[in-house]
Order: structure tokens, then sequence, then C-alpha cells
């Protein structure tokens, strides 16, 4: 039979997998990089970077049970069948993905496999809850998130863990494609030097990951997780997106201490909050694929969005003159992660204060990070563009010094990310315009030579923001 992994890189809690197992049969593992499928979005560079480490430790970790991994690349409607022919296989199974492409994709393939009398099955296991399982009293899905995590809770329960199988036979051994021939690492320039030094790729680090935030860190998530000078957060995300963890595994992992009422244990409950906005974000798409492009509120498509390339480019390349935007955008590009606070506030320099389109910050995430996500990235970026399901009303934009001060209160942050403004005492590191030249000259810091002014003036930014959205608002629908 054929394993499809697709964003399950793991072998504990693969429901895929442990089918494989339970049923003794040969098992060809396979893995296509399909980026040509309809509607498929393909990877962005950081992405393929976390692919390639992530292939690479599924292979040695499939090895170890007597499998070899087989790659292939194109449309994965050509692929699988042609891997059938290949091995005889009489079964496929795979652990199911959500966006709508991959939906639209694995029903075909379904559809052609069991035609020529093949088996297939899918299974749950990416998410905590499917698309369509957590519904309103009128069976519709749920638009704000307190809601349908209130229900979530209730409902949930985590099935029962599926060991990773300790042995199994191999299939018939087909060709493969070799990992470094794919090209999803940057060579010419080799732009990883951050992402290498960051991460630990694979089940095995993911796990590790998991098991350090549970001993240490979460018992103050629920105080620190908003702090991006403090390593408040589980970091998990990368780790969850391709599978190489699952979120029952990081339930399991927190559930006992919240049952038992445990000291601490509310920022247990913290995380598993934050780990059902994942949920909630692929079940917004999956009802409302529009929002891939465009915006779940129609009441925004009349927004005069501007067009300005070069404040784009200051802010994807951290030179806004606002050191907390810089600080994200400069972590964003060197590491491929980026503290959720430090999203939330860039995000909403981009829409609001810049008036640039959602779309493109959503773009050059998906470009950047190694989580990039298609649900997750769409619904908190329309959530902070005030477009989106539960969003942010639009009215309220974020204060980028504000939030500084409140989040960054030391300035570590900045400090890390925006060295040349370091030397300035607390009271201007978020707003270094205003400094006196004293304070300047004696941190070392020329305006315009060694950091940009701001790009805009904020509380100015802000009423055009606002004026904008009033005229948006008064506008007759065409
Ligand atoms: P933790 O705080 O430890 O949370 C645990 C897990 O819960 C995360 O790993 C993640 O899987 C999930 N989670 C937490 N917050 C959210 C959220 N707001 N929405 C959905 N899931 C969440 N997350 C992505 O995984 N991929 C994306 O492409 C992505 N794009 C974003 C874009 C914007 C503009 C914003 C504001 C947020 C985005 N997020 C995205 C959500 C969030 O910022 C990250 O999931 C989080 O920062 C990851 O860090 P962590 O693992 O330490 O999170």
């Amino acid at each position: 039979m054929v394993v499809w992994f697709r964003r399950d890189l793991r072998l504990h809690d693969n429901r895929a997998l442990a089918e494989a197992a339970s049923l003794g049969r040969p098992v060809v593992p396979l893995f296509v990089l399909d980026e040509e499928s309809p509607r498929v979005r393909p990877l962005g560079g950081a992405s393929r970077w976390w692919l390639h480490q992530s292939l690479h430790a599924l292979a040695e970790d499939l090895a170890g049970l007597g499998l070899s991994l087989r790659l292939r690349q194109g449309p994965a409607s050509d692929v699988i069948p042609k891997v059938v022919r290949e091995t005889g296989a009489g079964r496929v199974v795979w652990n199911r993905c959500y966006e709508p492409a991959s939906v639209a994709r694995d029903t075909k393939i379904k559809t052609t496999l069991r035609a020529d009398g093949v088996e297939t099955e899918s299974y749950a296991g990416s998410l905590l809850s499917e698309p369509g399982e957590i519904l309103t009293g009128q069976g519709t899905p749920y638009k704000v998130f307190t809601s349908f995590w209130k229900r979530l809770r209730e409902c949930y329960r985590a099935p029962p863990p599926h060991p990773a199988p300790k042995r199994l036979a191999p299939g018939p051994a087909i060709a493969s494609d070799h990992l470094d021939d794919w090209g999803l690492q940057p060579t010419a320039p080799d732009w990883a030097e951050g992402l290498r030094e960051t991460w630990e790729v694979g089940e095995t680090a993911a796990r590790r990951r998991l098991a350090d935030f549970m001993a240490d860190g979460v018992e103050r998530y629920g105080i620190d997780r908003d702090r991006p000078d403090l390593e408040g957060s589980s970091r998990l995300s990368p780790h969850l997106h391709w599978g190489e963890i699952g979120p029952h595994q990081v339930w399991r992992a927190a559930a006992p201490l919240i049952e038992a009422d445990a000291p601490g244990a509310s920022g247990h409950e913290a995380l598993l909050r934050e780990l059902a906005w994942r949920d909630f974000s692929h079940h917004l798409l999956s009802d409302s694929p529009h929002m891939e492009t465009d915006n779940w509120r129609t009441a925004l498509d009349r927004f005069p969005w501007g067009d300005d390339p070069q404040a784009l480019a200051a802010w994807q390349q951290g030179r806004t003159g606002y050191p907390i935007v810089d600080a994200g955008m400069r972590e964003l590009w060197h590491t491929g992660w980026m503290h959720n606070r430090v999203r939330m506030i860039t995000a909403s320099f981009l829409t609001k204060d810049l008036l640039i389109h959602w779309r493109d910050g959503e773009a050059w995430f998906w470009d950047t990070l190694v989580d990039a996500d298609l649900a997750n990235n769409v619904a908190n970026w329309q959530w902070v563009a005030g477009s989106g399901a539960d969003a942010q009303p639009f009215f309220r934009i974020f204060n980028p010094i504000r939030q500084a001060e409140k989040f960054d209160p030391a300035g570590a942050y900045v400090r890390r990310w925006v060295p040349e403004i370091a030397r300035l005492p607390d009271r201007w590191l978020h707003q270094p315009w205003e400094a006196p030249p004293n304070a300047l000259s004696e941190a070392g810091v020329e305006l315009g030579r060694d950091y940009p002014p701001p790009i805009v003036d904020h509380a100015a930014a802000r009423e055009r923001a606002l004026q904008a959205y009033e005229k948006t608002r008064r506008r007759p629908q065409t």
C-alpha cells in the first residue's frame, strides 16, 4: 500500500501510517511536491527551505522503520495513479488537508483510484476538529471565535494516541527523485543562514520543543505570550504547519494539568485556546474559499487601498522609521518567524498607516514565514485589516509607539533587531525622531543616515485611514 505523506511529516500519531502498521501490508511511503494542481499555491521561499529539512528528517526516521521515502514531483492527480501502477498497490492512504484546492484535488484522486479498483482512505489529524464538525445550533459554521472556542472546548475529546510503528514491511523499490535536485534550498544567494541558526527541523525537534515548553514556559504563557522580548510562546507553528507534531499531541500534553486544576494551568488553557484559532481559521477558509484572495466582509471591497511600491519596500525591508515595525520585519527576514504581537503591529501598520492592501502583506508573509499557512495567514491578515470574520474593527488602529512601550518595555526586542539605535535611552528608543539632538548624538545616531525618519506620521496616517473608512461606509453599494 502507498502512504501518501503531505503535511503530516511525522511517525507518531499519524493515523495513515498507523493504519499501514495495523494492516501489516508492505508500505511505499511517498511525498509529492505538487505545485501544479489547479489553484494550489506554490510554496514561499522560507517554506521550501523548511520542507527540505523536514523531508530529510522524515526520510531518516522512516529508514529506521525499514522504509525508503519516495519523492516525486508533479500534479498529484497524475503522480499518485502512476505510483499505484508502478507498485501494483491495492490501497492508498493519507491524512487530510483542508485548503479548498487540496480538497478538490484529493476528491478527484479518490474518485479516479476507486474507479480503477484501488482502495483509498483518508484520515483526520491535522486539526483538532474538521470543518463542518463544530457548528452553531442552526447548523452553520461559527463566525465569532469566542463562541467557536466555547463549543470546541465542550465537545472536543482527544482521540487515543497512535504510537510510531516499530517496523514496517517495505513495498516495491520504485524510483525516487533526489531531494537536492528539487532546489528547495536557496543557493545563489544563500539567504538561509538565519533560518539554520534559529530552527531545528523535523519530528524529533518538534517533540523536544513541545516537551521543553511544557516543562518550562507554558505556565507563564498566559502572561508572557504577548511579549516579543521574551521567549514567551511555544514557537511550534512551523512544526504544526508541516505536521511534525499534531494538534492532538499538544492537547494531550496540556489537558491533564487543566483537568487536575493544577497551579499554572491557566497557561495551558491559554495555549489550547490559541490552538483553536488555528482550527477557526481553517474552518473559515473552508466555508468561504473566496477569502484566500478577497475580503471576507465585502463591505471593505470599496476601500481605496493605495499603491505605493516604495512604502511597501520600506516595510518589507524594515526601514519604516518605526523601530517596533522594523524590528519585526527584520526578525521575519532573518529567522522566518515573527512574534504574534509584532505580526499584528506590522500588519496594522501596512494596512492602516500605509493604506496598502492586506493581500500585499499576506504575500510577503507567505514568502518569508517558515510557518506560512494559507488559512492562518489570510484569516489573520483579514482580522487585522478589518475585513475578516470576528475581525478587529477597522477603527481600532494599533499605535506602534504605545504597543512597543507596552510589550517591549525595556526595548530588548528593538535593540536586538535594530542595533543601530540600541544606544538610545529607553525613553526615545521607540520614537527616535522625538529624541533631542544631544540624546541622538550621544547614542551615535543621525536620523536619515543611520536610521530612517518615520515614513508617515502615525497620528496623521490614522486620521487618513479613518476618513477613508468613513467614506467607504457611506459610499452607496454599486
Ligand atoms: P503560540 O502562541 O505558542 O500558539 C500555539 C499555536 O497556536 C501556534 O503554533 C499556532 O499553530 C496556533 N496559533 C496561535 N495564534 C494563532 C492565530 N492567531 N491564528 C491561528 N493560529 C494560531 N500563524 C501561522 O501558523 N501561519 C501563518 O501564516 C500566520 N500568519 C499570520 C499573519 C498575521 C498578520 C498574524 C497577525 C498572525 C499570523 N499567524 C500565523 C498566527 C500567529 O502569529 C502564529 O501562529 C504564532 O505567532 C506562532 O507562534 P507560536 O507557535 O509561538 O504560537
